[in-house]
């Protein structure tokens, strides 16, 4: 391209902003997953943002040449590490988000049992509802996830039944302050002590909630939230997303260790090559600082008591909001969630809540669905943050329509012959040429597009055998990286 026909700097920032116009608002509490807006507004933003750009080029690969990258970091975890419980000897690393930081406390917890306790074939026990980024953690570190089920009014598993589930292949067990799906506490006390009694080590996945159960634990009527965080004998690792309830631009979480000699099993350090010497305490190589700055400054700018009054004010909309949910007919919050995050399911069936959260998304407001799964019902995800504060009167009317619109439609129907035919397949030998039909019948043609309406192909993704579907998700989002030169 010449100097002469390349577009200017604002016609290709104006070419960004028309991308993100399609995209959901990131501001504004009206997409009740995914974001999460403090809702402090234009200074807070301008913070991050110019902390961000300072340090986007920094290098956080070579902590020698880029010093600064140290103290953040030092800085970052020692906030982190006295809001959820540590010791003098606590320590910790700041990773790109909490999948990473779930991945490093596997892979670590993997290499402790190896070289403390011989364990060559090591197991993970988890409960059903951990986040499926251990999932993740077995299928890439090469451990076998021990599923521990969940009671079905609770939503959280019975510490017996997970200390039954310990053997001597164990390296980690898992306990979610709170769970993704269903928002509630696992009883984390009952855990750890089933791991310690093991000694088997223990991690507290608080990605969601580790930023925002301290502050809602200092409210009255918060008595319910147990106590999950490093203070409870028998947690020796702990992640925090600060790109959640932190309010920190996306790329950054935090994973707590028990101590250093814990931590350095999950460090890789590499020798054994031409280059420079390699030590990286996360997965990443080159690691850019600009969302470690960001996360530093908005912490800082926040503050303790700035983050106390936003728990304050997200626990009390999604108090509000619960209420509201169990008056409209029909709609039930399941379990008893401690702080933000609600799972609401239907009673009815001729109310679908597929079919609810697409009525919903033409009235404004995103929530996310949830398949059915290990016989719990299907489901709508909320994350409730502090910028829906003053709307639920807003969200609860909107979701009262559209459930009314979602019963009126009916629910979302799978063609029992279509079900029938996808038990009989065989996914490791599925051929291209299969997986493009069947995602043609599914709905989702080959032209990549994704239906306006989601709720059919969720219903039918949730009566597929999950191997089918674990072979398919990937063809549908395959679909739509196609290389688009400009
Ligand atoms: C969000 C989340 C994760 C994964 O974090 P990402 O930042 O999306 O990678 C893990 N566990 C829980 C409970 C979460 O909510």
């Amino acid at each position: 391209m010449t100097a002469q026909n390349r577009p200017t700097a604002a016609a290709i920032l104006a070419d960004l902003a028309a991308l993100r116009a399609a995209d959901l608002p990131v501001h504004g509490g009206r997409t009740l997953a995914y974001v999460y807006d403090s809702g402090l507004g234009a200074e807070a933003a301008a913070l991050a943002e110019a902390a961000y750009a300072a340090m986007a080029g920094v290098n956080g690969l070579d902590m020698t040449a880029f010093p600064s990258v140290v103290a953040l970091e030092n800085e970052v975890v020692g906030t982190a590490a006295r809001l959820l419980g540590g010791s003098a000897e606590t320590v910790g690393t700041v990773t790109s988000g909490g999948t990473e930081s779930v991945l490093l406390a596997v892979l670590t917890a993997r290499e402790h049992a190896r070289a403390t306790r011989g364990v060559t074939a090591p197991q993970m026990v988890l409960p059903a509802t951990a986040h499926a980024a251990f999932h993740k953690a077995a299928h890439l570190f090469g451990l076998e996830a021990v599923a521990v089920p969940v009671d079905g009014r609770t939503f959280t598993p019975d510490p017996a039944a997970v200390a039954a589930a310990v053997g001597e292949r164990t390296a980690l067990v898992v306990a979610s302050a709170p769970s993704y799906a269903h928002g509630v506490v696992d009883p984390v006390a009952g855990i750890a002590a089933a791991a310690a009694e093991r000694g088997v080590l223990c991690h507290v996945d608080a990605c969601i909630g580790g930023w925002l159960l301290p502050y809602a634990r200092r409210l009255p009527d918060t008595a319910g939230i147990p106590d999950f965080d490093l203070s409870v004998p028998g947690v020796t690792s702990l992640s925090v997303d600060l790109h959640k309830y932190a309010y920190t631009p996306k790329g950054a979480s935090v994973l707590l260790f028990r101590d250093a000699e814990l931590r350095r099993h999950g460090y890789f350090a590499c020798a054994a090559w031409p280059g420079y010497p390699v030590v990286n305490a996360t997965l990443q190589g080159t690691k850019s600082a600009g969302p470690f700055a960001a996360a530093w400054a908005v912490l800082r700018h926040i503050g303790d008591a700035g983050y106390e009054d936003l728990a304050r004010r997200t626990v009390r909309t999604a108090r509000e909001l619960r209420a509201g949910v169990d008056a409209i007919p029909g709609l039930r919050v399941l379990g008893d969630p401690a702080g933000s995050l609600l799972a609401v399911a239907s009673g009815d069936p001729e109310l679908d809540v597929f079919v609810l959260a697409d009525c919903l998304r033409a009235h404004g407001w995103y929530v996310q669905p949830q398949p059915g799964y290990a016989g719990l019902p299907r489901t709508v995800h909320l994350t409730v943050t502090a910028a829906a504060d003053g709307k639920a009167p807003e969200l609860l009317a909107a979701l009262s329509a559209a459930a009314a619109q979602a019963r009126a439609l009916g629910p979302a129907l799978v063609d029992p012959g279509l079900v029938e035919a996808a038990a009989l397949i065989d996914p490791a030998s599925l051929t291209a040429a299969d997986s493009a039909a069947l995602l043609d019948l599914a709905g989702l043609g080959a032209d990549g597009a994704l239906p306006d309406r989601m709720a059919p192909v969720l219903a039918l993704l949730e009566q597929l055998p999950t191997a089918l579907a674990e072979r398919l998700l990937p063809d549908v989002i395959g679909g739509l990286f196609r290389p688009n030169p400009k």
